[in-house]
């Protein structure tokens, strides 16, 4: 599966896919059509596997068995403590199989193993025992209210949570909505993305080794205009909890308004990354590359539009540039290589054309700019300078491992045009003049800012976006409210 030289220096071994099926009322099934589809090593574009193709009729079976495990059966009788640690045996055994499951996101992804070790396999594993450790602490109020009364409030769980991931992150997507979902006390119904279903039907077959009773967790992998519809139109589901494009929470908003399910949504961004002549200027070089070739540049908080004050401008294009050219790309199973292929054909072709019209606009291409190799989605770390506001290449989401750097002059200017874009999802700035940091900090309308860092995440620190980068917040407490409806008693008490 991967080329001749690559397997010479090849340091992770390549793990057997081991489950393809639907994962429904605690069995593993195939489609009702009996369809399936493909998914694509990127890193040498041949199929990895055929997995079962769930659509409405399949949903409708997921939805089912969620409805009952939500209403009867062991979930509901379970004590919230008992359902920790359910959750912490989910962790405990994704922590023994970390090695399997890297290489596992590395096959079907693309990213490099040493990433998918160091980074999404030890978030998962966070994110599942934080979200354990809540199970048992969501309280309610006592409330003093008028007359004889005695007012209290509980938070119960919304109910069946139909949950869509994306490609970038499939595992660390997965923990993400299961974490807080089954913490309340919901049931789940995931499709994960057609580009990489693997990791999660993995999971699946973790989370029933853990113990969770059968339809808590169902799985239906399959495409988002048939499965994935199919779930948002479902009058028995409660809630979505969407990660992905704008354009695709659009139809979703509309598509579920006919049941006015509670939605939450982490959409993209174009993220604005803050160079100040006063950075500690090689912290800020290694965290603007971090920032955003990281992934492959397939992050929704990538630092896509990186602003420099004028002054350091030289001097950061200079260590920046030779940054990006010292990327490995390569074999992701191989330990050193630190940039693997883009997901699929389809976001490769996108990157190549942003990266046209981005020279067809008038920026200068200092780096890359074409296809790496002849085999694979890999694309060379590419870095624009001179790039203006209203190019296309700092005004849409490009997904792809494409740097636009726009040099500035004041705070004022830096922040202003930093919030010139419909998105709002991450920010950095990077300053050794700490008031600064906090005005840049407050100005710019994002959810997340990053002060001299960059990517910083922890399952206790929420995220999400302002703007058109998503509605609500995953992980950390406010991770918790949409799975929960809030409920109020109230007993006359003479
Ligand atoms: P990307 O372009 O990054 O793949 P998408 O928003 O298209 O982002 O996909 C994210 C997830 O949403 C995937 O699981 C995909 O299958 C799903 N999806 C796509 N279209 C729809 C839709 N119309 N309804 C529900 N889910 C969808």
């Amino acid at each position: 599966m991967v080329t001749a030289s690559a397997k010479a220096h090849r340091s992770a071994p390549v793990p057997k896919v081991r489950q393809t099926q639907l994962l429904i009322d605690g069995k593993w099934v195939d489609a009702k059509s009996g369809k399936t589809f493909a998914t694509y090593n990127p890193a040498t574009e041949t199929k990895i596997a055929d997995v079962a193709e769930g659509d409405a009729a399949d949903i409708e079976r997921a939805v089912k068995a969620a409805r009952k495990a939500f209403e009867s059966g062991d979930w509901p009788k379970l004590d919230a403590r008992d359902r920790g640690r359910l959750l912490h045996r989910l962790a405990d055994l994704v922590e023994q199989n970390l090695e399997e499951l890297a290489g596992l996101e590395t096959l079907d992804n693309g990213k490099p193993i040493r990433d998918a070790r160091a980074a999404d396999l030890p978030l998962v594993i966070d994110c599942l025992r934080y979200y354990a450790g809540w199970a048992d602490k969501l309280h309610g109020d006592t409330i003093p209210i008028r007359g004889n009364h005695f007012c209290y409030t509980r938070r119960e769980p919304v109910g069946v949570a139909g949950q869509i991931i994306p490609w970038n992150f499939p595992l660390l997507m997965a923990a993400w909505k299961w974490g807080p979902a089954l913490a309340a006390g919901c049931t789940v119904v995931m499709k994960p993305a057609e580009q990489t279903p693997l990791t999660c039907l993995r999971l699946g077959e973790l989370a029933i080794e853990a113990g969770f009773p059968k339809g808590v967790i169902n799985l239906v992998p399959g495409y988002g205009p048939t499965a994935g519809a199919a779930l948002v139109r479902h009058p028995d589901v409660d809630k979505i909890a969407f990660t992905g494009e704008y354009r695709t929470a659009q139809i979703i908003m509309t598509e579920a308004a006919p049941t006015l399910k509670r939605l939450t949504f982490e959409l993209g961004g174009k993220s604005p990354n803050i160079i100040f002549a006063d950075c500690d200027l090689d912290a800020a070089v290694a965290g603007t590359e971090f920032g955003l070739f990281f992934n492959q540049g397939q992050c929704c908080c990538a630092g896509s539009r990186v602003f420099v004050e004028e002054k350091i401008h030289e001097a950061f294009v200079e260590k920046l540039v030779k940054r990006a050219r010292a990327r490995r790309l390569g074999d992701p199973f191989d330990s050193n290589t630190t940039q693997g292929p883009q997901v699929d054909q389809a976001q490769f072709d996108k990157i190549l054309s942003y990266i046209d019209k981005g020279v067809g606009e008038g920026a200068q291409c200092l780096t890359g700019g074409k296809r790496w190799g002849k085999r694979g989605f890999f694309i060379e770390p590419t870095v624009f300078d001179g790039v203006t506001d209203s190019m296309s290449i700092a005004q849409e989401e490009i997904f792809g491992p494409v740097l636009s750097i726009l040099p500035f002059r004041k705070t004022e200017e830096v922040i202003e045009r930093a919030n010139r874009t419909t998105y709002g999802l991450a920010a950095a700035v990077w300053t050794r003049d700490v008031a600064k940091a906090h005005q840049v900090a407050h100005s710019v309308r994002a959810g997340t800012v990053w002060i001299n860092c960059y990517d910083v995440f922890d399952a206790a620190a929420p995220f999400g976006g302002f703007k058109m980068s998503g509605i609500g917040r995953e992980l950390g407490e406010a991770g918790l409210a949409n799975y929960t409806e809030l409920k109020t008693v109230t007993m006359k008490l003479s």
